[in-house]
Formats: structure tokens, sequence, C-alpha cells
């Protein structure tokens, strides 16, 4: 099956007992058993729920791996995929990963004895130099959030395997439909399907993936110990979602490539984060190991006054936090994604106050540079 095929004919395809071709919204909270344990597989909808788990087979078959889990939102994906871990345990992680995965790891699990590390990924020498005694897993974010910054998933997952270390992919930005870690070696891909796999900002909610049968016993034991489970009419949500995302990442790509196109050529604009572009330092990694290049493009107005007349101006745009729907976004991650992140940090990362960051949309492309235009005008 080919990549748009399987969105559609991948997991389970309608309902085995009506032939309803979509899967239904099974709204309910436990199931009738013939005797005490005898049931048709379901027993109370934290542990099972035949929609959830029509999404949970479709997100499987889509990565490639052994299992799928949906959660209430990517961080509660994120957090239980941390559970499968101990105090004591270290983790290694992409430095400029999501605002939210570096709060829960820096104010929440660390609580619990559960270290990290945040390094620049994109050099696979300090993942080597980051490894210690009592390290477990790499957790990488590619590309990333704001900087659009690139890891070197198959290199790194060898360098991962050498220490026995599990692989951790957050896939968000990329999308199955771009990227499947698991198949250039990681164990464990996650996302926060709130964005391009739901698509349409209208649900919030977290996909795992995992490679093999005992990461899948010990995740749904976690999940279901837990408990962070998504509810039928947002699995049926994220199923009906990802039966278009590949039309979506497609539209996404060609309207994204026209707007880099015009911002490289703006004067206002000082500098560009894509890798779609020859001159972003791993084009080359980003294009071997992903088919596209995704809608989000960070760009720098040189301060935050310039990024205010342009929020100010922009009509198509819309000023909120998250990415990859179907209207253009756009937002000023120092000051809303990453203002949990401290300022020395921020500095530290690049990502400045006259970084904006755009998701682009699938309106027309002649729309949405029009209104860059007209935005960056001074
Ligand atoms: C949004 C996001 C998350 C968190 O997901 P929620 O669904 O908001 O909980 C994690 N990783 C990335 C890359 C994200 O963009």
């Amino acid at each position: 099956m080919k990549r748009k095929t399987k969105l559609i004919h991948g997991g389970i395809v309608g309902d085995p007992t009506t032939g309803a071709v979509s899967t239904p919204i099974y709204q309910v909270s436990t199931y009738k058993q013939e005797s005490v344990g005898v049931h048709s597989g379901f027993e109370y909808s934290r542990t099972g729920n035949p929609t959830r788990h029509a999404l949970e087979e479709l997100i499987k078959d889509l990565e490639g791996g052994e299992a799928g889990f949906a959660f209430g939102s990517g961080m509660a994906a994120i957090t239980a995929v941390m559970m499968l871990f101990n105090s004591g345990d270290h983790i290694i992680m992409t430095d400029d990963v999501y605002g939210g995965t570096y709060r829960v790891m820096s104010k929440v699990l660390n609580r619990f004895g559960i270290e990290s590390s945040f390094i620049d990924t994109s050099s696979l020498e300090n993942i080597e130099k980051a490894i210690q005694s009592n390290t477990k897993a790499l957790y990488l974010e590619t590309p990333t959030n704001p900087l659009l910054k690139i890891t070197d998933i198959e290199e790194a997952t060898k360098i991962a395997k050498k220490h026995n270390l599990l692989t951790i992919v957050d896939n968000t930005f990329s999308t199955p439909y771009w990227q499947t870690p698991i198949d250039l070696g990681a164990d464990i891909v996650l996302h926060s399907a709130t964005k391009y796999i739901g698509g349409h900002s209208d649900v919030v909610a977290g996909l795992v993936v995992v490679n093999s049968k005992k990461l899948a016993e010990d995740l749904h034991f976690v999940q279901n110990s837990t408990g962070g489970v998504l509810g039928p009419q947002d699995s049926w949500l994220l199923i009906r979602g990802i039966k278009t995302l590949g039309v979506r990442m497609e539209e996404t790509e060609a309207n994204t490539k026209a707007i880099v196109e015009f911002l490289q050529l703006h004067p206002a604009v000082e500098k560009i984060y894509y890798p779609g572009l020859e001159t972003h330092p791993n084009h080359a990694i980003a294009k071997k190991q992903g088919g596209g290049f995704g809608g989000m493009v960070s760009f720098d107005v040189g301060s935050q006054e310039n990024a205010d007349k342009l929020l100010s101006k922009l009509k198509y745009f819309t000023l909120a936090e998250s990415l990859g729907a179907v209207e253009s976004l756009i937002s000023v991650p120092a000051r809303m994604t990453h203002a949990s992140i401290p300022a020395e940090r921020r500095a530290e990362l690049g990502i400045t106050d006259g970084l904006v960051r755009i998701s682009v949309g699938l309106e027309d492309a002649e729309d949405l540079i029009e209104d860059l235009k007209q935005g960056l005008e001074v």
C-alpha cells in the first residue's frame, strides 16, 4: 500500500458488526460479559474502547510499529512514555524541544527522579558525549520547534543502540506521511495529534507507536494504570482527520515553498529557518529522512517591535499557539510557546524577540503571500 492509500485503508476499516464504512463513535464506558472474564475483547473503556482501538491500529500501521496508543493530549502521551523509565534513569533530549516537553521533564518528572540533559542532537558527537552510566534513552524532536533543526535519526539510533538506549522520536512536525522514524531505527514514535494529524484545530490528543511486543505490553500497562486515554469522540475526529492527511501535507508543502521563496527576497526578513532551504545546515539529512519539509517556517524580523507590527497587520495568519491546521497561524515563540523556557536559555538557543513562527495552512498561497507582504511593509 502506498502512503495515501494507507491513510484510508490502514488500521481497521469500517465497523465489523454493521458494515458502517466509518468506525462509529462507541460512546460507552463498560461492556457486557457473558460470564466472568468472558467478553468480546473490551471490558472497560480506560483499558480499551473500539473507536480508540481503531485509531490505535491506524497509527500503528502508519508508523510501521507493533502497537499504537492514544492519549488525551501530546503531553499525556509524552508523560506516559516517560513512565516506562525508573527513578534514577537519565534521558538525553534535543535542546529546543517543545516548551511543554522541557517543562514536564524539568519541573515535574525530575521530582520523581527522572533525569534529563538537553543537548543539540543535530550534532552526533554531542550525543556520544552526553551518555552517562544511567542513560536509558535518547529523545529526539526533528525538525525542532521553532528553529527547525534537524537530527539524523538513522545515525542517532545507531549510537543509541550501541549503548543500549531506546530512541524516542517526537514526529509531530513531519507526521508519518513524510517521516517514519521506526523505519530509521527508532523504538518509540510519538505525536501531538492536536497538530497535523487532527489538522482542524478542533481536538487535543496524543499518539504513541512502539516497535516491540515488550514495549507494547509495558506502555499498555502504563496507559491503563495512569489512565490518560483519549475519548471515543476525539478518537473518531482523529481517524477522520488522518484520511486527508496526505492531501493536506502535499498542499501545505506547496504553499510553504511559495511563501519561503517570497520571504527570502524580502528585505525586512533577517533570517529564515526552514529545512527545505538548501542553505539550511542539515538540508541534506532532512531530504534523506523525510519526504517533505513540512509547513513550519520561522523567520526573524529583528525586534519585538517589528514582530508586533507584523502581527497587528495580518489578516489571514491567526495569532495563536499550536500549528498544523487548515488555517494559517502565527506565533512569537519567545512570548508564547517558549515563554516557560528561562530568558537566558532562550537567548542561548537563538529564540530571539524578533523571531516569528508561521504554520502554513491551506488557504491560497497568493492570499497568504499578499498578507505577509502588506504586514511586512514599513
Ligand atoms: C504541541 C506539541 C506537543 C504537546 O502536545 P499537546 O497535544 O499540546 O499536549 C508536543 N510536541 C510537539 C512538537 C508539539 O508541537
